[in-house]
Parts: structure tokens; sequence; C-alpha cells
């Protein structure tokens, strides 16, 4: 049994008002990802269109076609906007504004004129465009994860050339005045791929916020939140299983007279304190060194490729810039030291534990020689 225009149309419009409803109903679970909420405007929008549309098709009209025209060129601006959103973090309004504004202008008057074979040319092709800037809006976000976003791309693309294909049958009729809905073949193909690409469009989407609310709370467990820090797990998932070779330093750090600090000043000066230490350790450090807090007023650096000059040096530069460092509190400024031991991995590899503890030997040996001092590790000369 072969299915009849209408019945596709409606389908078209139930499943994207399901779609709406669904993005709107995720969205109230995570306020923060506000494209969501876009998005869900921009598919109420379309079947706003389709259901205009629908009724255009029964009783055809200037009033009618103005509506399904404007809520078409709308909802596809606006998803453009939620793309823009999506890859960007940025306000959707500047795209819908460009986007709805420009369309509208050009394609609304000859429709409202009764000039319906220009207005519905013009429609097709200005939402072929919408949907082309929609996919070069993923495709410019790519890296966040190739796959369904080039994926989600591709879908949008599709779209954008079955309603271009509406476009062109109707420019190479060459009608202004039409009196009814187009009906072609491009028309019935572009209701068919609009039905398959939306599907994918809605799982691939919806997959890649579920993949970035999960890098999301990913990041967070690996992250200390008062320092913004890597935090003593991530800095294990990073060093703590490869073996640990002779040009790779270990820095442990611990803040001296710390809890005498919190006594006097109270907690939130502390924590003032800490952040403090966290902008020195970071000062200067490269790409590929890795700064964590292990917890309380313990620090680690990881330094590559370095020797033990520069890794002293390092070490060294930031205990004197804290120890430098004046912080206002509200009776007096502070200042605050920190005691440091640093250690080498060997030309065999050396796992990462080992390595961590012989640091902090030497830490507490510069906590034992009098506090603010960066020591060595003996290690390899006592065995
Ligand atoms: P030392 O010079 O021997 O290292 O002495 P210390 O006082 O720095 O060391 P101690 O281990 O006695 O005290 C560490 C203090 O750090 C105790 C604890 O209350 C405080 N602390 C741990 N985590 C935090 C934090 O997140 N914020 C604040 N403000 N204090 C913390
Ligand atoms: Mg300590
Ligand atoms: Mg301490």
């Amino acid at each position: 049994m072969a299915l009849d225009y209408n019945s596709l149309l409606l389908a078209v419009g139930f499943s994207a008002a399901c779609l709406s409803l669904t993005l709107f109903g995720i969205w109230l679970t995570a306020r923060s990802e506000k494209f969501l909420l876009t998005w869900a405007v921009s598919v109420l929008l379309v079947v706003g269109d389709v259901f205009a549309y629908k009724a255009y098709i029964d009783k055809p009209g200037p009033m009618l076609g103005v509506a399904t025209l404007a809520l078409l060129l709308l909802g596809f601006s606006t998803m453009l906007g939620a793309a823009h959103q999506f890859t960007t973090g940025r306000s959707p309004l500047p795209r819908i504004a460009l986007g709805a504004g420009i369309s509208l202008a050009v394609a609304l008057p000859p429709m409202a004129l009764g000039y319906d074979g220009l207005g519905f040319m013009l429609e097709n092709s200005f939402a072929a465009l919408l949907l082309f800037a929609t996919a070069l809006e993923y495709w410019r976000g790519r890296s966040e994860s190739p796959v369904p976003i080039i994926g989600v791309a591709a879908l949008y693309s599709i779209t954008a050339i079955s309603f271009l294909l509406c476009a062109m049958v109707l420019a190479s009729d060459g009608k202004l005045v039409l009196g009814h809905a187009p009906r072609n073949w491009a028309e019935d193909l572009s209701l068919v791929i609009v039905i398959a690409c939306m599907t994918g469009i809605g799982a691939l989407s919806l997959a890649l916020n579920q993949g970035r609310l999960a890098q999301h709370h990913r990041r967070n467990a690996l992250t200390d939140p008062l320092t913004g820090l890597l935090n003593r797990r991530a800095l294990f998932d990073l060093h703590g299983n490869a073996p640990v070779g002779a040009f790779t330093a270990v820095v442990v750090f611990d803040l001296d007279g710390f809890k005498a600090i919190n006594d006097e000043f109270g907690h939130a000066t502390g924590d003032e304190v800490l952040k403090v230490f966290a902008e020195e350790l970071t000062a200067n450090l490269l790409p590929s060194d890795a700064a964590a807090r292990m917890g309380g007023e313990e620090f680690a650096l990881v330094l590559k490729r370095t020797l033990p000059e520069k890794a002293e040096f390092a070490a060294e530069r930031i205990r004197a810039s804290f120890a430098a460092r004046r912080i206002e509190t509200e009776t007096r400024p502070l200042s605050c030291t920190v005691s440091a031991g640093y250690a080498f991995g060997s030309k065999d590899g050396m796992s990462f534990d080992k390595v961590l503890s012989a640091a902090d030997k030497a830490l507490y040996a510069a906590k034992r020689d009098g506090r603010n001092r960066v020591l060595a590790s003996t290690f390899r000369r006592t065995g």
C-alpha cells in the first residue's frame, strides 16, 4: 500500500511534535543545556509549519501561504541558532535574527501578494541555505566528537539538498502563480528525506548531548574544585600506570604551618592561600607537565623531559615566588611558605608510586631541615 502525501505530512508533524516535547523534557532536567530549549522551539515552529501547510493544501490562500512560509523559515533559523549555541555555547539570537530577517524580507512579500509559485521557490531556497548553514555550524564543531557530529552535518546537508531540489523544480516550471501547493516528485522525495533525517538527527544529537554530559562529569571527577588543578586520582590516571623514566621528575609540595593559618585567619582564608599557591604552581608550566592537588595542602608536579638542575630550578622558583606573595586578609596581610622534595625515575623505568614516595621522603627531610626549602631525593644514593 502506497502512503499518500497528506498522511506522510501528518506523520512529519506528529513525529516532530514528539521530538519537540522530548527536547523540552530533557531541557527541564538539565536547564544548563540551553540549546535544547532553542532546539525544542525550532522544532515546534516546524510543527506549526507542517499544520499550516496542511491547511494550505486544503484551502490555498495568501494568509496561510504567509503563515507556512514564515513558520518554516523562522523554525530553520532557530535551528541554525540552536546549532551555533550547541557548538560554541554562545547566544543563538544573532543567527536567528540574521537568518529569519533576510529570508523573510525576501520571500514573504511575493507570497503575501499572491505570487505563491515564486514564494514557494524562495521558501525552499532559503530553507536549503539555512539547513546548509546549520550543517556548517556542526562541521566547524566536529573536533569535539567527530563521528556523530559529521553524521549530523551530513543529515542536515541531505535535508538541505532535498529542499534545494524542490526549489529547482519550481524554478524550472517558471510559474510565478500556482494557486495551490506545489506537487511534484521533489516534494514527495523531500518529505521522505525529512522523516528519515529528522529521526537520525534527533537520535544523534541527543547522544551527543549525553556524551557531553558524561564528559563533564568525568572532568569534574578528575578536577579539584577549589584550585581547578587535577586531583590525586587524575594524576594517577595520567602517570600511575607507566614506568617513570630518568628524565621525568616528580616534585611534591606541602605548605608550611598551614594549620596555624587556618587557626588564626579562618578556613576561608586558608582556602585563599591554597588558590594562591595553585597559581604559583601552574605559572610557567609546560603543556607536557602536570600539576595536581594531592589532598589538603599537598601538591605535586610531574615534569617531563627535564634534568635535575631544571627540576630544582622550577621547584625553587615556585617556593621563592610563593614565599614573596602577600595575601590580604581582614586583619593583616599574611605570607606563607612551602617545602618541596623531588625525585627522578630511572633509566629502566620506576613505578610512579616509588618515585612519589622518594619525593615525599625528600619533602619530609626539607621539613626537618627547617621548612621553606627544596630538597632532592637521596633514593639513588642510599639504595
Ligand atoms: P607542616 O609545616 O608540618 O606541614 O604543618 P601544617 O600545619 O602545614 O600541617 P598539618 O598537616 O598539621 O595541617 C594541615 C592542615 O590543612 C590541617 C587541615 O585542617 C588543613 N586543610 C586541609 N584541607 C584544607 C582545605 O581544603 N582548606 C583549608 N582551609 N584547610 C585545609
Ligand atoms: Mg600536609
Ligand atoms: Mg603542611
